[in-house]
């Protein structure tokens, strides 16, 4: 515990640390506070379109888990279509239950989102629904859903109030036509035709749902070239997957207006050869999110914003308010929930007295599609601008009997590493189940391994690790399984 904090007094209204937004930045806050044996309170608002109130955010509500949950009931939709017969298995004639689809996930986020209960049960940390606001001088005015309203008190604040989805001024919000992330996961019919804005992260994700389950999906993106934050490499061939897939892909193709009529959406874009039309069912605004600090602030509290709406907070997710902490998608950084996550424990540890860091160079980035997309670390392009001399090593899919036994043969693992001292700069995957693989190049990353690290580490035979391993090799034109080159 730092020095001039004395733990709190006891009383129902008084803590160690109140936690504000119960999301994958907040709850891992509060839960590791309780473990360090502090009191601690976690206030949370979030309601579901159903009215009930859950913890967990946008993550376990409408993001990270129900997504996922439908990326994978239509990857497996998708798999019995196209590759079942190339197995050997017949399934007669399939069918698709959308109902029973959107069940199963809403049953993984019930699940998920009373496990977080659970587990500040289990830790001692008191769970509030309602509206939080930090007032000045650490105080926070708690409006429970029920509308009664009480002051707490508490040594240490730590705000966690997230992100929401960008709305375009040119296609505004009007469900059901017109929806954000959220709303594209509760669809309850396969739209025949389905347009996205946004080529990022989430719109190739909800895109890639829709297409399997049989919609024609046309995304449409402002830039002009795909996933400009990926290695060039790795996004040239998951653009080459997505085109065979059916996305149809349109980039330097920037949204000027949407209207509804007649129950469809009359889409209006500019690309290069001046206004187009498209019409589509559905139109999914997935242009990034931005960050939530509505009502969130009293005036006179010091914790200030930046020019995008981000409370600022330093290195080490301090505000600029003595004993006021701000983690996850309200400050600067990825909007990633495991960056959350690390900045809530960081946090918590902090107060404590405890040692905490977040390593912000290496925090991996997965994208859920077919094939999958993981990278972590700097890609070839940026090694390249900083002018460091490098090696890459790239070993195919192709080349692994593990991804081809799994008829998942696309893809490859690439590392990119400095030429001086061997040390890893980045790992970037396509393939199988990259969000997994992904998972060694951060640890190796977080202990500053070279790629010979990674060479002379055993891998387990057949497995799809085996393609970072063979990819280490090939840095130096030592792999076994593929061709040098
Ligand atoms: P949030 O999850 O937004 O939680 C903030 C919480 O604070 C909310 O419950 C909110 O109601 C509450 N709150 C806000 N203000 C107040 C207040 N004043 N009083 C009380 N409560 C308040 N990230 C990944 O890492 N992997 C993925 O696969 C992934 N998939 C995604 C898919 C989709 C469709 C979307 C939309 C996002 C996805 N993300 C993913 C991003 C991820 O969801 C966010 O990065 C993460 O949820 C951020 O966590 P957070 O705790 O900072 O904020
Ligand atoms: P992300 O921030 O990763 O979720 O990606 C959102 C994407 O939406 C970015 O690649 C933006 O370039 C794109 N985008 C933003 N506004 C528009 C628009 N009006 N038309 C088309 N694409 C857009």
């Amino acid at each position: 515990m730092a020095s001039n904090d004395k733990p709190a007094a006891p009383g129902a209204d008084s803590f160690d640390v109140i936690v504000i937004g119960g999301g994958p930045a907040g709850y891992p806050a509060a839960i590791r506070a309780a473990q360090n044996q502090l009191r601690v309170a976690c206030i949370d608002e979030w309601k579901n379109k159903d009215g009930s109130a859950t913890f967990g955010g946008t993550c376990l509500n409408a993001g990270c888990i129900p997504s996922k949950a439908l990326l994978e009931s239509t990857e497996l939709y998708h798999r019995a279509r196209e590759e079942f017969s190339i197995h050997g298995i017949g399934v007669g004639t399939l069918s698709l239950d959308l109902a029973q689809m959107q069940k199963r996930k809403a049953g993984i986020v019930k699940g998920m989102t009373t496990g977080i209960l659970a587990l500040f049960k289990s830790a001692g940390v008191t769970a509030l629904q309602g509206h939080g606001k930090l007032l000045p001088g650490r105080r926070v005015q708690f409006t429970a859903h029920d509308g009664t309203r009480r002051e707490l008190s508490a040594r240490h604040v730590v705000l966690a109030s997230g992100s929401t989805p960008i709305e375009l001024r040119s296609a505004p919000f009007k469900a059901p036509h017109i929806v954000d992330s959220w709303g594209a996961l509760e669809i309850d019919a396969v739209p025949k035709r389905l347009g996205v804005i946004g080529a990022g992260v989430i719109g190739l994700e909800l895109g890639s749902v829709w297409r399997r389950l049989g919609s024609e999906v046309t995304v449409l993106e402002a830039l002009p070239d795909f996933l400009p934050m990926a290695d060039q490499q790795l996004a040239k061939e998951a653009q080459r997957h997505f085109r065979k897939q059916g996305l149809d892909v349109r980039l330097g193709a920037r949204v000027t207006g949407a209207n509804v009529t007649g129950g469809a959406v009359e889409v209006v874009y500019t690309d290069a050869k001046g206004e187009q039309r498209l019409t589509v069912d559905r139109l999914v605004v997935a242009v990034g999110r931005r960050p939530y600090t509505q009502d969130l602030l009293e005036a006179g509290t010091g914790v200030e914003l930046d020019e995008r709406g981000f409370i600022k907070v330093d290195h080490s997710c301090r505000t600029g308010v003595e004993n006021v902490w701000a983690v996850g998608d309200c400050v600067r950084g990825p909007m990633l929930a495991h960056k959350g996550k690390d900045e809530g424990v960081m946090v918590s540890d902090l107060i404590a007295g405890r040692y905490g860091e977040v390593n912000y160079k290496v925090i991996p980035a997965v994208i859920y599609t077919a094939p999958e997309i993981a990278w972590v670390g700097q890609t070839e392009e940026q090694v390249k601008a900083s002018g460091r001399d490098y090696k890459t090593g790239v070993f195919p899919f192709l080349a692994s009997g593990r991804a081809r036994a799994m008829e998942q043969a696309a893809g490859f693992a690439k590392i990119v590493a400095a030429r001086d001292d061997d040390e890893i700069l980045g790992v970037h995957i396509i393939g199988p189940l990259a969000g997994e693989l992904i998972a060694e190049a951060v640890l190796a990353m977080e202990y500053s391994a070279s790629s010979e690290d990674l060479q002379r580490t055993i891998h387990a035979h057949p497995t799809l690790a085996e393609a970072v391993h063979e990819a280490a090799l090939n840095a130096d034109k030592r792999a076994i399984d593929s061709i040098n080159r």
